[in-house]
């Protein structure tokens, strides 16, 4: 496990076409049509770089990554795809994904998820295991150092160690930003059966609460998208589970049903994602608009960051954090260790 390396799909959203890249050697990358051109060469084919820290720079972007890199175009696109060593991908992703006054606790449960999702999860993507956005995990690159040195201590301090399932695998250990005071019950969310070893827990973290008014219409095509037929809004049931998250939504008219997942995905594909901002929320329609009113930031399911920074404050470890999220994994550290 010490050896695995992870693939990753960086600069997913930048979609650049020309960068500057220094490290072990320094060379500017442009995408032209599908052909790659290294310093004014066209190239027939990929370009690896070997590992080494690289220095990334393009239109509105500068970043470090520890990794070795291949790049190809596609279609004037700079596709860059960068190979981590596991535990140096881990606290990239550590750092990426957590408030530069996470306590040391918090980040040692966030490095342990984060080791665990990407190990559980397989390939994502046609060209990397992982993309570098919250579709997979966010991962920025070396961006703010003190806070860098901090994650990668707590990635050390759990070198290996992993969540597991009652059967072996690798728990696919889900985080999000916060509940809003009960996490969300896996299968609910993701389905069955359940791969995450996470359970719906009451929370100590802050409500969260959010409101958004969107228009009606775009609530009906979200509801005809989850439920796969025409729907209307004002005839849409909304079922909840014991956290007051959305998992079911009926069509009263049609009879037809569909996730609550689904709804939320739909729903905030639609209003944007910083507006619609958790599964968890109730609907008044009102004229031709809908309020949504609810609590939490994403989709609620195992560690909690905001409860996690919080209980981390009060003294909990990193484990009893993990067992706090996930109480059907088990805390297992590499056998050859
Ligand atoms: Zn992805
Ligand atoms: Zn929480």
């Amino acid at each position: 496990m010490v050896d695995t390396q992870v693939d990753v799909r960086i600069l997913s959203k930048h979609r650049p076409a020309r960068l500057r890249l220094d490290g072990p050697r320094s060379l500017e990358v442009v995408a032209s049509g599908n052909t790659l051109v290294v310093d004014g060469r066209p190239q027939p084919h990929s370009l690896r770089l070997d590992a080494g820290r690289w220095h990334v720079r393009g239109r509105g972007l500068d970043r470090g990554y520890d990794a070795a890199l291949s790049l190809e175009a596609k279609d004037g696109e700079l596709i860059v795809v960068a190979t981590f060593a596991l535990e140096t991908y881990v606290a990239a992703v550590t750092a990426s994904e957590t408030e530069v006054d996470t306590p040391f606790e918090a980040l040692r449960a966030q490095a342990i998820t984060a080791r665990s999702y990407v190990l559980a999860s397989g390939k994502r993507h046609d060209e990397a295991r992982a993309c570098d956005l919250t579709h997979c995990q966010v991962l920025r690159g070396e961006g703010f150092a003190r806070h860098l040195r901090r994650a990668r201590d707590a990635t050390r301090s759990t070198e290996g160690i992993v969540l597991r399932l009652p059967g072996g695998a690798v728990a696919l250990a889900p985080f999000h930003a916060s509940c809003g005071g009960h996490t969300a019950e896996p299968v609910a969310v993701f389905g069955a059966p359940d791969l995450t070893g996470a359970a719906a827990v009451p929370d100590r973290c802050p409500a969260s609460p959010w409101r958004a008014v969107v228009p009606r219409a775009l609530v009906t095509a979200a509801a005809s998208v989850a439920v796969g037929g025409p729907a209307q809004a004002e005839d849409l049931l909304l079922d909840r589970d014991s956290s007051g998250a959305v998992v079911r939504v009926v069509d009263r008219a049609s009879g037809r049903d569909g996730s609550g997942d689904a709804f939320f995905r739909a729903l905030g594909a639609r209003a944007g994602w910083d507006r619609i901002r958790s599964a968890r929320f109730s609907m008044t329609l009102g004229g031709d608009q809908a309020l949504l009113e609810g609590q939490g930031h994403g989709h609620g399911v195992g560690l909690c960051q905001a409860g996690a920074a919080l209980l981390a404050r009060q003294g909990w470890t990193a484990e009893q954090l993990l067992a706090h999220y996930f109480p059907r994994a088990l805390l297992e550290k590499p056998r050859d260790k």
